[in-house]
């Protein structure tokens, strides 16, 4: 099904002593491989006390094909290690556009791995290239990111300073881990779109996108990085945080309804509590009779179940999904995605025959897949079929990390609620309410992004780079 995707996922370890620490970054990105899949990396100093010893290993793929047993069986023991998994959308999926981006410079050796979209990414690059004479050798936009730090590690002798100054320069979301043979630094912009957590691992510190990563290693969270925040951890040394001054607090509230794993904690929130609340609400909005709650497989689940407790319907399965179907929104045509549908997705006939049933997702991005699976449970017997959205319509484009930024991809943009109900051939058609949407952080000190429901960006995207990958 054509989903909106989540650009990447990144992971960072540091430990006084010697430490399986690829294996470990290994097993913490295949927790974050939903974050991307286009690619990994893994970047590592084989000997800690050379910092011209970084390794890299990274290519297009899945981390499991890129890191396989004998690679990690091999991989020394290392003190410091950082990672990344990657869905692009700035820059062709190409291996040069994996990350981490590693900078070999007679003052620093380092690696960068990047979440977010800069978007003043263009601006900086031409700055880079004619005031200060930078040569790139990507299209993406972590090499800006390198190639500032050692712009400001020249004039100012700082790692510590060229961050804090990159972080006041770069406009946009990025939540950045940076990896030197001494240091790890984790990074958020000042507005927080993305998560970044740290936790610890005996006596090792990891970073992480999401904390299921935390989970994967047997670690344990000890706090997220904060908005505007810069936390080095040093090799026998004591951590140190600076603070840059805030921005309006926008964590993506897309995280909390799609892209991030339900057994992850964002700013302190459960994804999977969030959702549940999610559906809970969708059920006050609108009671609706019916026989049976479904989620369409998987992004639907965690809502249908929410809306099940709230309505006292019974929940159930309406498909059966295959497994062993590679994902569809790779494939290059709309038809061709709207044929995969059918071979991911089967109905469950025992489930639904003869049944009024909601049928509960996420969001409706173009709306063709969602019409296909309506139909399939309608040929498969179901008498009704109620379609609820755990999000308001999707009507405007992201610059910060996502995918869609073409408006007329988008059916929300262009039809009423009534007209995309019966483009899709259900009995109803019920968007979660926005207010609703964010009232699920009850009482929490932490404000969202809803800009591609808005249309009302938390930040100036003015001179954001415009994309057209889906166009
Ligand atoms: S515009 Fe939407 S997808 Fe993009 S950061 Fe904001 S809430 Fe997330």
């Amino acid at each position: 099904m054509r989903k909106i995707n989540e650009e990447c996922g990144v992971f960072g370890i540091i430990d006084d002593s010697l430490q399986p620490c690829v294996h470990i970054a290994a097993t913490a990105l295949l927790a974050l491989q939903h974050r991307g899949q286009e690619g990994a990396g893994i970047a590592y100093f084989a000997d800690p006390d050379e910092r011209d010893s970084i390794a890299c290993r990274k290519n297009v793929g899945l981390v499991s094909e890129i890191f396989d047993r004998e690679y990690l069986e091999t991989a020394p023991h290392t003190k410091v290690a950082c990672g990344h998994v990657r869905y692009s959308t700035t820059g062709g999926n190409t291996v040069e556009n994996t990350q981490p981006i590693v900078t070999h410079h007679s003052r620093l050796t380092f690696a960068v791995c990047h979440n977010g979209n800069i978007t003043n990414a263009d601006e900086l690059r031409s700055y880079m290239v004619n005031e200060r004479g930078a040569v790139f050798y990507t299209t993406n936009d972590t090499e800006i990111i390198s190639k500032i730090i050692i712009d400001r590690i020249i004039k100012t002798g700082s790692l510590e300073q060229s961050v804090i100054d990159l972080i006041k320069t770069l406009k946009g979301a990025f939540s950045l881990v940076i990896m030197t043979k001494d240091k790890l630094i984790a990074a958020r912009d000042p507005n927080g779109f993305r998560p970044l957590s740290i936790g610890k691992l005996g006596t090792s510190t990891v970073v992480a996108s999401e904390t299921c990563a935390f989970d994967s290693i047997g670690a344990t969270y000890v706090r997220d990085v904060e908005p505007g925040e810069v936390c080095v951890f040093p090799l026998g040394g004591k951590s140190k945080s600076f603070h840059i001054e805030k921005g309006k607090r926008s964590l993506c509230v897309f995280e909390l309804i799609y892209f991030a794993r339900p057994d992850s904690f964002i700013d302190g929130m459960s994804v999977y509590k969030a959702r549940l609340e999610m559906g809970r609400a969708l059920a006050r909005q609108c009671p609706t009779e019916a026989d049976i709650v479904c989620g369409v497989p998987e992004s639907g689940f965690d809502a249908a179940y929410g809306y099940s407790m709230q309505s006292g319907l019974p929940y159930g399965m309406a498909f059966v999904r295959n497994r062993y179907v590679g994902r569809s929104f790779i494939l290059p045509t709309q038809k061709g995605r709207t044929r995969a549908v059918g071979l991911k997705l089967n109905p469950l006939r025992a489930s639904i025959e003869g049944k009024r049933v909601i049928l509960v997702d996420d969001s409706i991005v173009r709306g063709t897949t969602c019409a296909k699976i309506i139909r399939s449970l309608r040929d498969a017997g179901a008498k009704e079929v109620h379609m609820r959205i755990s999000s308001p319509p999707f009507i405007a484009p992201c610059y910060f990390g996502t995918d869609i930024d073409s408006k007329e991809n988008l059916i929300a943009n262009k039809y009423s609620v009534d007209e995309i109900c019966r483009q899709i051939g259900a009995d109803s058609l019920v968007y979660l309410d926005i207010n609703e949407l964010t009232a699920i952080k009850r009482g929490r000190d932490i404000e969202y992004c809803t800009g591609c429901f808005t249309n009302n960006s938390p930040i100036d995207v003015s001179r954001a780079r415009k994309k057209d990958k889906f166009d």
